[in-house]
């Protein structure tokens, strides 16, 4: 990891994400350390050397982004199942595809998905289930080493089912609630807090169906004791309402308070389904969201109340899902997604704004992983976790009002550095953490072998001649 004891961005156009929203023109940011020192016009920058200093002419310097879901093991399987129903997506090719994971397998998706995010500016993401065939301890060492900011979840689970659909997962998937809560446990201790405290470990309920009441409040109780986070999918499917009505005769928010999965220590994934009164619930606990809009498309899921959610100020955050469902890890693109899908569905233009979208994917995102103290704006005292990106390109010309550009004109290809905790992780857009023709090869030859394995194609529609 490049490292240095000072950085000093100058001529940027800084996007503070400050309680004042300023955007500061020929903007300067200086990092002692870990920390942001100033933020400021650049010629008025008390600091004027540094001993990496970078020149952000014609660039935006904004926080990195913030991803609430990602799976990173679905990067190995990206494409693998396109235009299918969630349940048949699951049950005959995620499932079948991650439970055939071996050796280094998760390692090398791990870091083809990294190196993915910090490509497209992302700095920190919750990885919501790890699976023990995926290798805990080799994906944490990995991200220790590539030097993002990460929460990693142990996958929790005691049953087969899908919220109403029992017993359809694959065998190589199933865990029993003994081994998740001892791998987490044991995880936890090794892990939770290493790499200069980026890395942290969650506790990754898998889903309605998955669970039995019994180890959701086990699991709520843990998470409250050791101080740490959780997160699952709940409301991604409309088969989660009628799993809650038919079993226990409740809403889904009835069944998180029951089994005590309400509060800021959550993200619930997607949350498309949720009732009308349900979202004065999410508030009133600060239970955060992850809005997944392209994997919401994608599998048909349907459009979570992001308008009414921001409105009665339940927590939003933005997420890219994973390699199958999105099919890309650039939360830019999803920003843009996010800015436009709510529009068009509740047929009005002034909801979810650029400035909404942008504060979801940075303010909102810290929220959701409990480090807004930390991270998500450019002020003084926080860690150093930002991003620039290049206003050049045709494609964002002319920039005059960056964070429209950005969100409706922008893309992940257009970052060109990425510093997470006051280390440069891509400068010129080169990583400098990872061997990035290594990681395409090694991801090339694990898929091929994943897919022989597993007994399946990736084969295009269209004839191949
Ligand atoms: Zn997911």
């Amino acid at each position: 990891m490049s490292s240095a004891e000072s950085i000093l961005i100058k001529n940027g156009y800084v996007i503070t994400m400050d309680p004042k929203r300023r955007i500061i023109k020929d903007g300067a940011v200086f990092i002692e350390g870990t920390k942001i020192a100033e933020v400021n016009k650049t010629e008025q920058m008390s600091y004027k050397t540094a001993d990496i200093v970078l020149d952000a002419k014609n660039m935006v310097v904004m926080p990195g982004l913030i991803n609430t879901h990602v799976h990173l093991a679905q990067a190995l399987i990206r494409g693998g199942a396109d235009d299918v129903s969630l349940v048949d997506w699951l049950k005959n090719y995620v499932w079948v595809l991650q439970g055939n994971f071996e050796g280094t397998d998760g390692k090398v998706s791990a870091e083809l998905c990294m190196a993915e995010m910090i490509r497209t500016g992302t700095t920190s993401f919750v990885e919501c289930m790890i699976h023990t065939r995926y290798g805990f301890n080799q994906i944490a060492e990995s991200v220790k080493t590539v030097g993002m900011r990460a929460a990693l979840s142990k996958i929790i689970m005691d049953s087969t089912g899908y919220a109403d659909n029992d017993d359809i997962m694959y065998h190589g998937m199933v865990e029993d609630a003994d081994t998740c809560l001892k791998e987490t446990d044991e995880m936890y201790k090794k892990w939770h807090g290493a790499g200069e405290n980026r890395l942290e470990v969650w506790y990754g309920l898998r889903s309605l169906g998955a669970v039995t009441p019994n180890l959701f409040k086990e699991v709520a109780r843990l998470t409250r004791e050791k101080k740490t986070h959780m997160t699952m999918h709940l409301g991604e499917v409309v088969d989660d309402v009628r799993y809650v009505k038919n079993n226990y005769n409740m809403k889904l928010t009835e069944f998180a308070q029951e089994n005590n999965l309400l509060g800021p220590e959550m993200i619930f994934a997607h949350g498309i389904h949720f009732e009308d009164d349900a979202l004065d619930i999410l508030a009133k606990t600060k239970s955060n969201i992850a809005h997944c809009p392209a994997s919401n498309m994608k599998l048909a899921s349907g459009f979570a109340k992001v308008p009414q959610m921001l409105q009665k100020g339940v927590p939003v955050s933005i997420a890219t899902d994973g390699g199958p469902s999105n099919n890309t890890y650039d939360m830019i693109r999803e920003m843009r997604l996010a800015a436009l899908i709510h529009k068009a569905f509740v047929k009005n233009p002034l909801v979810v704004t650029a400035e909404q979208a942008l504060e979801m994917a940075t303010l909102g995102g810290a929220i959701a992983m409990g480090i807004q103290d930390k991270v998500g704006s450019l002020e003084v005292g926080k860690l150093a976790d930002l991003i620039l990106i290049d206003l050049t390109s045709l494609g964002l010309t002319p920039p005059e009002n960056p964070v429209s550009n950005i969100i409706y004109s922008g893309s992940g290809q257009y970052v060109d550095t990425t510093i997470v905790n006051g280390h440069v992780l891509m400068q010129g857009k080169k990583l400098l953490t990872l061997d990035e023709s290594d990681v395409r090869m090694k991801a090339l030859k694990h898929s091929a072998e994943l897919l022989d394995r597993a007994g399946l194609r990736i084969d295009p529609k269209w004839p191949i001649e």
